[in-house]
């Protein structure tokens, strides 16, 4: 029997990672809403929309088309904004800088909540963000709530932006990750927080192949 897993966390706690390993290992489909509020994020900074002007913000909303598109050449999801590939630019910490502002914006949330709820409508898919157990899956079989020790968190963004090619100090790394969990826990719509029947994993001394292996049993029971 397939089931809904919404994994929700902070920032870097390797809840994508992770996701995408359990969705290949299950066979399901693997759902990575941040990429979508990050490609929004990049639309918005494209088309100079002021974050404070719902009527802008509106008309741009309804020219975004985002999708993901498995990549022919090593299998991986890739993230499209209107057709276009942005996997590598929505990455960037610019972008970063800005998406938790962007993503705290009513109605960003309404129209990505209600796309996400139709791309995840079918049994056996694992949806990662920080309202899909809360908000957008919350009769999902299973919710995974990660958390790390920031400073943890802080050292695998860097690898990941590395091995991306952005050099970034550590120190600006730590201060995106400060600013996103304020903004993320704190704003007024669907704030980030636990679901009640969530299982908590803290994976600051786990491995990737531990955090995988959990979130399968789990998906099992
Ligand atoms: O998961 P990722 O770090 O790519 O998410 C980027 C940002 O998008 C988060 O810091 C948060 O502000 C926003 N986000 C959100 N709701 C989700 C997924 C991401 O608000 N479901």
């Amino acid at each position: 029997q397939k089931i809904t897993i919404a994994v929700d966390g902070y920032s870097s706690c390797g809840k994508s990672t992770t996701a995408k390993k359990v969705a290949a290992r299950l066979g399901y489909s693997y759902i990575d809403t941040g990429a979508m509020y990050r490609a929004v994020t990049l639309y918005f900074h494209q088309h100079l929309v002021t974050l404070t002007n719902d009527k802008e913000v509106a008309k741009a909303l309804d020219n975004i088309q985002i999708e993901f598109r498995r990549n022919a050449h090593d299998g991986r999801n890739e993230t499209y904004l209107n057709g276009l590939n942005v996997e590598d630019e929505i990455r960037k910490l610019y972008i970063a800088n800005k998406v938790s502002e962007v993503s705290a914006i009513p109605a960003v949330r309404h129209a990505m909540v209600a796309q996400q709820r139709k791309m995840g409508k079918k049994k056996g898919v694992v949806m990662d963000g920080r309202d899909i157990g809360t908000v957008v899956f919350p009769d999902a079989e299973l919710k995974i709530f990660m958390t790390a020790d920031p400073i943890i968190r802080a050292n695998r963004r860097q690898i990941e932006l590395n091995e991306r090619g952005e050099l970034v100090d550590i120190e600006d790394i730590i201060e995106n990750i400060k600013k996103r969990d304020l903004i993320d826990t704190t704003r007024a719509e669907s704030p980030l927080r636990k679901a009640e029947d969530a299982i908590e994993i803290d994976t600051s001394y786990m491995t990737l192949d531990e955090q995988v292996e959990s979130v399968c049993l789990l998906s099992d029971a």
